[in-house]
């Protein structure tokens, strides 16, 4: 998904979105402010990340993003990611974090290796908290790369990331005509590709008996599009209720959502920052 316009853009309307959702949503305030600082560090990483790799370098190709690590210019920031989720995050993490940190440069370019070439939930090799960390830690700078990579082409709807490869965070409707056309965001790269508007985000089931809808009163504009046939589901941000969503943040605001959906045995189809 690309952000309202200049460095940073994206980054600076999601913590914005954080901020406006800690007033109205008062049981996800403290997720909220966690989100804030972890994203203002990634838009921080997302603009050196830019700026670092200068202009002239070839574009990743369509759906090779992931070829390219620069591990010179991350490891760094790493060393800095970790210290600072020591000290913000709840103690858990905090805990993973610090240890992360200690253990030194050799493992911090295995378990950023490791998760860049496969997923934060099927990496065998590292722990729930390395994946989380390291997922986190190098979301901007795919969607810094993906910003240089050519445009998903509208007519094709993978089930994965069309650049990256990576399974989607969230779903979104968009207003079009006098109806909705609906998306999924990418959660490694943040991409934004087309999908079928009744389809499972999982598995690709299309039978409208095993798809349900999930609404509560108080999220009139998030869906759990839930799935019988694989029990998976994704929520969707309807844009066409609110104009002012930020799919990813809301996504996370939502917290009641997600606990409906696992009390009736539904499994997301990607955890997200908070591992819910
Ligand atoms: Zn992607
Ligand atoms: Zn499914």
């Amino acid at each position: 998904m690309t952000g309202a316009g200049g460095s940073g853009g994206p980054w600076e309307a999601r913590i914005r979105r954080a901020g406006e959702l800690t007033s109205s949503h008062p049981f996800a305030s403290e997720a909220l402010r966690f989100y804030e600082r972890i994203a203002g560090f990634q838009k921080a990483l997302y603009e050196s990340t830019e700026s670092g790799r200068g202009a002239g370098r070839p574009a990743p190709p369509p759906g090779e993003l992931r070829q390219e690590l620069e591990l010179s210019l991350l490891l760094p920031w790493f060393a800095s990611f970790l210290s600072f989720i020591a000290e913000i995050a709840p103690p858990p993490l905090a805990e993973a974090a610090a240890e992360l940190g200690a253990a030194g440069v050799t493992r911090w370019q295995e378990v950023l290796h490791e998760l860049w070439h496969t997923e934060v939930d099927a990496a065998p090799r590292l722990t729930a908290a390395e994946g989380l960390l390291a997922w986190s830690f190098l979301q901007p700078y795919a969607e810094a790369l993906a910003g240089e990579a050519p445009p998903p082409k509208p007519d094709e709807t993978p089930l994965l990331c069309p650049r990256c490869g990576g399974r989607p965070q969230v779903g979104v409707l968009r207003p079009e005509g006098h109806g909705a056309r609906r998306s999924l965001v990418c959660a490694l790269c943040a991409t934004e590709w087309n999908y079928r508007r009744i389809a499972c985000a999982a598995c690709g089931e299309e039978k409208v008996e095993k798809l349900p809808v999930y609404v509560a009163e108080d999220f009139a504009h998030v869906r759990v599009e839930a799935c019988d046939s694989c029990r998976h589901y994704i929520k969707t941000i309807d844009l066409t209720k609110d104009g002012h969503a930020v799919p990813v943040v809301d996504e996370l605001a939502a917290i009641p959502l997600s606990l409906w959906a696992a009390e009736n045995q539904y499994k997301k189809l990607k955890t997200n920052l908070l591992g819910v």
